[in-house]
């Protein structure tokens, strides 16, 4: 069997580390080689030293390391099918202490039932459920449950049924997910809102400009788009017999249909591919999630993959709220195309988005598909757009 392939990452001036196209995305394609080179040198230096050294006596280095935060997630819709999994992985998370599963007293187990269940497993996260009754308003029924949170993680909603249009969804899901906004405004103002709820496209321009119009920092309000590259990254594995998780594809545009937009060309492993074989390993991330729909005969959508993509989208922002910074793709207020709504890589720090990066090169083939994905895109931003315009947060 072939030697795992480990990428190289090297560490910047605040500590963080990167592997060379990440520390290129983040400073840019001049500063950043010139300080990755840089960082490849301080790793050098201190083995030539190291010689000299072994007669030294060892001194106590004095280590001037952070106290670790006590970090509180909440789930929305914890009781359902993506928020049970998603919960069980997040209280698996070092950097989470507190964990409140929240959901309706019409979810297929109550809450408090997972956070029972939850609270055996053995890590330090405290686990606590919290119901509401259908029809209530969350602002009124969640102060001891979102007080306090870091994250908010949002798969409360209706799964899409085979067949539906995306408006329909967009009608029955915005206004949970602005009840669920509007709660987090009044208790946890500061917190990071990843949200899940479809559709993504619309329903995340609609309630960071809600943010936004309450005079709160929308890019707390976070696309999951994570499911994507998962994907992405898992078929071009497939196809190269090459272990998935050393393969980080990004997925940019948005998360629906056509606007789903793989770089097949920025990973190594899947630019080996033939160049004939992308427009349909392309279209196999786009139809994927319609795939899982499928296959669920209309008893819902991706919920087991999508708690595992949630997760990793989380676990990278708690991480960067811990000081140590992550790269992920997600879908967030942006500038760096014409429209305002955007996936890119995002690099999460201490205090959730610290920058959207740029697109980097991209090939004829998914310069054209950009032009498709765009399009596509600017409409289904509109319908949100439309919806903040008509609505306020209270
Ligand atoms: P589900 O029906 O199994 O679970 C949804 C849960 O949300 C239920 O338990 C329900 O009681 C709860 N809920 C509804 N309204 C609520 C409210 N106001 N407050 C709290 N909880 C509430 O559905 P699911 O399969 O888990 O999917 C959830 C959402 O995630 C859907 O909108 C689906 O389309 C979306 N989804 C997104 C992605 C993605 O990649 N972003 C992937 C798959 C599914």
């Amino acid at each position: 069997m072939a030697p795992r392939q480990k990428v190289e990452k090297r560490m910047d001036a605040e500590g963080v580390k990167y592997t060379e196209a990440e520390f290129l995305d983040y400073y840019g394609k001049k500063k950043g080689a010139k300080l990755w080179d840089a960082a490849g040198e301080k790793a050098e230096a201190p083995k030539a030293k190291a010689k000299a050294k072994v007669k030294a006596k060892a001194k106590p280095k004095a280590k001037e390391s952070k106290p670790r935060k006590e970090l509180k997630v909440c789930v929305c819709g914890g009781a359902g099918g993506i928020g049970q999994p998603l919960s069980l992985l997040m209280a698996m998370d070092s950097n989470v202490s507190e964990l409140s599963v929240f959901d309706l007293n019409i979810a297929m187990v109550p809450p408090e039932g997972v956070a029972a269940d939850l609270s055996h497993i053995e890590t330090k996260c405290k686990v606590k459920g919290y119901v509401m009754e259908v029809g209530k308003n969350p602002i009124d029924y969640t102060e001891e449950c979102l007080k306090g949170c870091n994250l908010v993680l949002v798969p409360a909603g209706l799964p899409r049924k085979p067949g539906q249009s995306r408006d329909d969804l967009f009608k029955a899901n915005a206004g949970i997910a602005k009840g669920i906004v509007e709660a987090c405004a009044k208790h946890c103002p500061d917190a990071i809102l990843a949200l899940i709820v479809n559709p993504v496209n619309s329903i995340v321009p609609a309630m960071a400009e809600l943010y936004a119009k309450k005079g709160l920092n929308p890019l707390n309000i976070v696309g999951v788009t994570t499911l994507d590259c998962v994907r992405a990254n898992k078929f071009v594995g497939e196809i190269t017999g090459k272990n998935a998780k050393f393969i980080n594809v990004p997925v940019i545009g948005g998360h629906a249909g056509a606007t789903i937009l793989p770089l097949f060309s920025q990973d190594k492993t899947a630019a080996s591919i033939d160049k004939e074989k992308i427009p349909d390993l392309d279209k196999s991330v786009q139809d994927a999630g319609t795939v899982v729909v499928t296959a669920k005969n209309g008893k819902g959508s991706a919920t087991l993959s999508m708690a595992y993509a949630g997760a990793r989208l989380g676990s990278s922002i708690l991480a960067g709220l811990q000081g140590r910074r992550r790269v992920e793709c997600a879908y967030v207020k942006s500038d760096i195309t014409d429209l305002p709504y955007f996936t890119s890589k995002v690099a999460f720090g201490e205090k959730g988005v610290a920058k959207v990066l740029p697109l980097g090169d991209l090939s004829d083939y998914e310069k054209t598909r950009l032009e498709e994905a765009s399009t596509a895109l600017k409409a289904e931003i509109e319908t949100g757009l439309a919806y903040a315009k008509e609505n306020d947060l209270a």
